[in-house]
């Protein structure tokens, strides 16, 4: 069948014949529909991240996926069912305490490997196998934008991290600062617009799809190059929640100034080293005398995953057909791993 990968070295994915995996007993095989490509796959195709499973040369790529049950095995799950896969599974020497907890996201790097992006091969292929407790039920008429279900998650649990860190007084948030218009932020201000008025800071020029999408949603465009994040609170007002999804890590310390008191950042950007200067007794006061926040997050647990689904099920439909604006077939899937297209793209193998 056919899969795609990168070999350790090369600077692209390359199409390769590879066989189709054989479900064991507990095991699900799925035919993949279509998979979505975000910063990290470009992270790991440049080799910044991640890597092939031990004692490979090779790792098929791929972490948001959607696909069709084909042989349930053994498993509750029907032929015909839509699943979406999750992300970690335990590291070679076997399960571990996170995943005995079903808790897999909170495991450090060394207790867990990540399909497609390290360590174990990921969802791009025309099938693929898994355990059942890491399928994801998806409704049919989500089968198109399942993939969306795994980035989408990511966000569900930063959020539910940024709200337990408010738990002790009462916190209403009525604004947000979501930094970054890739595919991350976006999907987060589709996320948040409902509930709040959202903010969202990019460094794009107009006409732009991205900065098209946000104000469709409702959400006001902050130009970084006019109006840096510090300047938020006196250019427009100071917010309740900042969602950082730019990976530029002066936005980590940054963002504090934007919060209004009893406000909390969630940081979920990946930025390589960056050292700069920056005046840490301001931050440190200002983070202790405004009861301020911030909270890391990496990943998302099966609730968040199912939270995801929901999620997705009360986006309205246009937003889907202009947030995607690139599924690749199999045969040309090299235009889903352009980074020059805005937003999100995915490449198809199959449909239902
Ligand atoms: P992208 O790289 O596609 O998007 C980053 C966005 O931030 C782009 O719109 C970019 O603008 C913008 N940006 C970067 N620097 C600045 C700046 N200084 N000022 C204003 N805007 C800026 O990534 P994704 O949306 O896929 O992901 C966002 C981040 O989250 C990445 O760092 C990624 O690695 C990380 N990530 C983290 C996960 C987690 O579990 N914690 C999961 C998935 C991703 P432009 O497009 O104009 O360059
Ligand atoms: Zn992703």
């Amino acid at each position: 069948m056919r899969a795609i990968g990168i070999e350790s070295g090369d600077d692209r994915p390359r199409l390769f014949d590879v066989a189709r995996p054989d479900p064991a007993p507990g095991e699900v095989l799925v035919r993949t529909l279509r998979v979505g490509v975000d910063g990290t796959d470009h992270e790991v195709v440049a080799g910044a991240h991640g890597g092939p499973p031990d004692g490979e040369e090779r790792l098929v790529l791929g972490h948001e996926a959607v696909g069709v049950v084909v042989d349930p095995t053994t498993t509750a799950f029907e032929r015909g069912d839509v699943v979406a896969p999750t992300v970690r599974r335990p590291p070679p020497d076997g399960p571990n305490e996170y995943f005995d907890r079903a808790e897999p996201d909170m495991a450090p790097p060394s207790a867990c490997v990540e399909r497609g992006i390290d360590g174990a091969h990921g969802f791009m292929s025309e099938y693929f196998t898994s355990p059942a407790q890491f399928l994801i039920p998806v409704p049919d008429e989500l089968a198109e934008w399942g993939f969306l279900v795994e980035p989408t998650s990511v966000s569900e649990k930063a959020l539910e991290l940024a709200r337990a860190s408010r738990s002790s007084f009462t916190w209403d948030p009525e604004t947000a600062l979501v930094l970054g218009t890739g595919p991350l932020g976006l999907i987060t201000v589709a996320m948040l617009v409902p509930e709040m008025t959202v903010y969202c800071l990019g460094r794009r020029d107009r006409p732009d799809p991205s900065v098209d999408l946000l104000e469709a949603l409702g959400a006001t465009y902050v130009d970084s190059r006019e109006t840096p994040v510090t300047a938020v609170p006196d250019a427009y007002e100071s917010v309740d929640l900042v969602y950082e999804a730019t990976g530029h890590a002066r936005h980590a310390v940054d963002c504090v100034e934007a919060l209004a008191p009893g406000g909390v950042a969630a940081l979920l950007g990946l930025p390589g080293a960056s050292a700069f200067t920056f005046d840490g007794g301001h931050f440190h006061a200002d983070l202790v005398m405004h009861n301020k926040a911030i909270v890391g997050s990496v990943n998302a647990g099966p609730s968040h995953f199912h939270a995801a689904v929901d999620r997705l099920a009360s986006f309205p439909p246009w937003f889907f057909e202009d947030y995607v604006t690139e599924i690749a077939p199999v045969e040309g899937f090299e235009a889903a791993f352009d980074p020059d297209t805005p937003m999100k793209t995915a490449v198809e193998f199959d449909t239902l």
